[in-house]
């Protein structure tokens, strides 16, 4: 069974401080309609559901998300499982926090518990101006390793100017992983473009393990422009490839997830590495650990979905 492992779900105005967004997508100065502006940015249940339906995808996990003031979107916890009720059994959610808020471990507890979240992320200390490792943040890890729940991270550096890198540091999770050692942590996007510390990470910590969603050949180039240049390590396979030949305990913590992308064309991107490498002269990667990261990996870490 396959499981999308990081999905997102909110509506277009509803949980948009609309002028950041626009002012972070570029849309104003592209001169795009209020309408085409809703088309990219409204990410509604029955949407997810049919790109799932189009790849091949049984289950997928949407997380919440606040980062209103940078990047734009602020998703309300209850509205997300609101929303993701009448699909049950086929949509699993987290909820989103800014871990240093007072309030974050009884609202995670509370989605947990009575809102029948699976998962809590996704945490975005560069969205929301605090660290992961900053001690204010342990409640919510703690209530999450006592129900058994994963946390996902984007613990790597945000597009938006008016962050600061500081707040995406990878490095971070290793005190996370210390203090919390059977605290199952999913580092979003592999640390993009910390992969090489991301993969020593994971190979240091049991608990760690990673989402491969964003890296951009995984997305397709359909969401940027494409490069003037193709360079021989095209992004998805360079991550892929150091974490398959590095040292490691264990090779498969790598989790297959869409994000925002189309999941069908990530799809396609991720099972196209081997043909890259052999076209390039380089060794490829064994087909089983390629397709674990679709159909495996996911059940060590999202213990509350059952594999149907
Ligand atoms: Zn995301």
């Amino acid at each position: 069974m396959i499981l999308d492992c990081h999905l997102h779900y909110w509506r277009y105005p509803e949980h948009f401080p609309k002028d950041v967004f626009a002012q972070f997508t570029g849309a104003r100065q592209q001169g795009q309609t209020e309408e085409q502006i809703k088309e990219r940015a409204d990410r509604q249940a029955d949407k997810l559901l049919r790109e799932m339906k189009e790849a091949g995808v049984e289950k997928g996990v949407v997380l919440g998300l606040k980062s209103g003031t940078t990047l734009g979107i602020e998703v309300n916890n209850e509205d997300i499982a609101k929303a993701l009720k009448p699909h049950a059994g086929k949509l699993y959610w987290g909820p989103g926090v800014i871990l240093t808020d007072s309030g974050a471990a009884d609202e995670v507890e509370h989605c947990i518990r009575d809102l029948e979240a699976v998962a809590v992320g996704e945490i975005g200390p560069g969205y929301g101006y605090f660290r992961i490792d900053d001690p204010r943040c342990f409640p919510v890890y703690e209530v999450a390793r006592s129900y058994d729940v994963p946390i996902s991270i984007h613990a790597g550096p945000v597009g938006p100017r008016n962050t600061y890198l500081k707040y995406g540091d990878l490095l971070a999770l290793d005190e996370v992983c210390v203090n919390f050692p059977t605290l199952k942590v999913v580092l979003c996007h592999m640390g993009e473009p910390h992969y090489h510390e991301a993969a020593h990470l994971m190979s240091k910590h049991a608990n760690l393990y990673a989402d491969i969603s964003m890296v951009p050949r995984a997305a397709g180039l359909s969401a940027m422009a494409p490069p003037p240049v193709v360079y021989p390590f095209p992004h998805l396979d360079e991550p892929l490839l150091y974490y398959f030949s590095a040292p490691a305990r264990n090779r498969n913590k790598l989790l297959w997830a869409s994000d925002v992308q189309n999941p069908k064309e990530s799809m396609e991107g991720i099972r196209g590495v081997n043909g890259r490498l052999k076209k390039m002269g380089y060794p490829t990667i064994p087909e089983e650990l390629i397709e674990n990261m679709f159909h495996e990996n996911w059940k060590q870490v999202f213990t509350k979905i059952q594999a149907k």
